[in-house]
């Protein structure tokens, strides 16, 4: 069942996503060679508290019957695709790093993730980081009112496939509200005209999980942590939308994070 938002419900998703843009900027400027994912994590769980929010990642319920999320951010670096966890490994030149983040802010929920560059990456890896950005950013411009899921997924899909990229179909973006995961499911791939009809009131994260080679994965034993199975990179941008008042408007925001990098 989706739940379209009320304007009033709208404004507490934009409090709440601007806190995960202000967080993700934060952990931005402490990314550099020789810092671990988990003094990153202490970062995020610290602001988010001292801004009045709940991490929502932390504790959250392993749905693979493993251990719950044990930290307030997911990082994950190079070939790890998503649900990464912090660990005490110093990130070192030329990595890339997906910070996941989530709060909850007022009883609403906001998401977003930004993949980082670790000093100088190599241009192929550049190139992986762009080409997810602008996906995500055609994928937002193909959800207006009146369209379908299908079309969000269809404009991803169409971009990284053209570039050579995997996209991955078993982790997709989702319905945000009350609940951090809530219907509709928005895949990173589809066909134009299919799925749920975009209406007024829908909020969703879209986010797609690009690989550099294959988009097969495999799951580590932590029941947490995605790997591509090739081994190759992989990279991961989400941002959080309203569509609502005939447009569409992201609540969470990269300006902060890129006026730093
Ligand atoms: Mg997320
Ligand atoms: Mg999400």
């Amino acid at each position: 069942m989706i739940f379209l938002k009320t304007e009033d419900e709208i404004e507490l998703m934009r409090a709440a996503n601007q806190l995960v843009a202000q967080t993700l900027a934060e952990v931005g400027k402490h990314i550099r060679p020789g810092v671990t994912t988990k003094e990153l994590d202490k970062v995020a769980d610290e602001f988010i508290r001292d801004n009045g929010a709940v991490p929502t990642f932390k504790g959250f319920p392993n749905p693979c019957g493993g251990t719950p999320f044990p930290a307030s951010i997911c990082t994950s670096v190079n070939e790890v695709v998503v649900h990464g966890v912090p660990n005490d490994t110093p990130l070192v030149d030329g990595d890339i790093v997906s910070v996941d983040c989530g709060t909850l802010l007022n009883g609403f929920n906001g998401d977003s993730c930004y993949t980082f560059r670790v000093g100088e990456v190599s241009e192929e890896v550049a190139r992986l980081l762009n080409v997810t950005k602008q996906a995500l950013y055609e994928g937002i411009a193909a959800a207006q009112q009146g369209k379908r899921i299908g079309d969000i997924g269809y404009a991803v899909q169409t971009l990284c496939e053209s570039n050579g990229y995997g996209v991955v179909r078993e982790f997709v973006g989702h319905g945000i509200g009350r609940k951090m995961h809530e219907d509709p499911q928005v895949p990173n791939y589809g066909s134009r005209g299919n799925g749920s009809m975009i209406k007024s009131g829908l909020c969703i994260a879209i986010e797609p999980m690009i690989t550099m080679g294959s988009p097969k994965i495999y799951m580590t034993d932590d029941k947490w942590t995605i790997r591509t199975r090739d081994g190759k990179p992989a990279a991961h941008f989400e941002h959080t939308i309203a569509v609502h008042k005939g447009k569409v408007e992201i609540l969470s925001s990269f300006d902060e994070i890129e006026k730093n990098i």
